[in-house]
């Protein structure tokens, strides 16, 4: 008789079942009510017809401030910009609720940022990382079995937040892929930190194999996001169940090794705050003083738990080095 799955197996393997289900119904996601207006397309073509050809483009772009035109920002993004305004205006003077525009609410621009908040935030988690990445390997010798794949991953986590910043600071087709493969890379790295952590400090050889098939796992995903189609929705799915394992699975060491690690609850503490502030999103609310949207929301909330996942990364690295030194068998 086959012998039953240890409860973190068991546990795991559920998580796969309800993530490829999530998978399996993901949808696109549609597209905006306000750029399908009329109203909105007709002034789109109006104000290009109007102001982006001839010697009224030349007007517009001798009079362009540097870092606009640096950014990208042309005359037809301009218009888009105005004409959403204007279909906004119409919209609550008709007593309706706001309308997204390309896939996103309207927020008001500010210099060249057109997420301003999210702009800010994404560089704000950028600095964060990167100041403790810094405290890290100040503290941490590198003898320390951890000490590559926890700088690895806050490089990967660097690269990420930069792109973030760039997204939020203008939305094109080369950032906005970027920034979601980014995130993608680094939800994927956290897998193979968390298997180097509870599994290949043993057995290096699965932390390899991981290693291989989240490569691939990461190649066909960008694959088919860039040579088959962008679909939102299974990009999403996509991230959550990765997500959803991730979460499991830390929680599961965690608690395995509640006596013997006092630093634990770090650990516990920072996937449940990563995977529940992540439901904010979910909230998708107009933008507070066309600033302030559930995303924004999000991405503030996460910059402080940095500081507390590379205190339990710096605790259990040191604790690594003494169980090492001390001959210590590896939790
Ligand atoms: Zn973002």
């Amino acid at each position: 008789m086959a012998s039953p799955l240890p409860p973190c197996t068991a546990v795991i393997y559920s998580a796969l079942a309800i993530a490829a289900l999530l998978l399996l119904s993901a949808t696109a996601v549609n597209a905006s009510q306000g750029d399908k207006e009329p109203v909105y397309q007709g002034c789109v073509t109006q104000c290009v017809r109007t102001n982006c050809t001839g010697a009224r483009l030349r007007g517009f772009q001798s009079t362009q401030a540097p870092y606009m035109a640096l950014t990208g920002w042309t005359c037809r993004d301009d218009c888009r910009y105005q004409c959403m305004w204007q279909t906004v205006g119409l919209y609550q003077a008709e007593g309706y609720s706001i309308p997204q525009f390309h896939g996103k609410w309207p927020f008001a621009r500010f210099l060249c940022f057109e997420e301003p908040a999210s702009a800010l935030a994404s560089l704000l988690n950028g600095l964060a990382c990167l100041l403790m990445l810094l405290r890290y390997r100040s503290s941490v010798p590198r003898q320390s079995p951890m000490y590559y794949t926890i700088t690895a991953f806050s490089l990967v986590s660097l690269n990420a937040w930069f792109w973030s910043t760039v997204f939020h600071t203008r939305d094109t087709y080369l950032t906005e892929k970027m920034d979601y493969f980014c995130a993608s890379a680094v939800i994927l790295y956290s897998i193979y930190l968390c298997c180097v952590r509870t599994l290949g400090l043993k057995r290096p050889g699965v932390s390899s194999m991981v290693g291989v098939l989240l490569i691939l796992a990461f190649t066909s995903h960008v694959s088919y996001l860039t040579f088959v189609s962008f679909d939102y929705g299974y990009n999403m799915a996509a991230n959550a169940t990765i997500g959803i394992v991730n979460l499991l699975w830390w929680l599961c060491w965690c608690w395995q090794n509640r006596r013997t690690l006092p630093y634990w609850w770090k650990c516990g503490m920072v996937v449940l705050l990563l995977h529940g502030l992540a439901l904010l999103e979910l909230l998708d609310f107009p933008p507070l003083f066309w600033v302030l949207d559930a995303h924004a929301v999000w991405h503030l909330s996460t910059v402080p738990v940095h500081f507390l996942f590379y205190s339990f990364l710096i605790d259990d690295s040191l604790h690594l080095l003494n169980t090492e030194k001390t001959g210590v068998k590896l939790e």
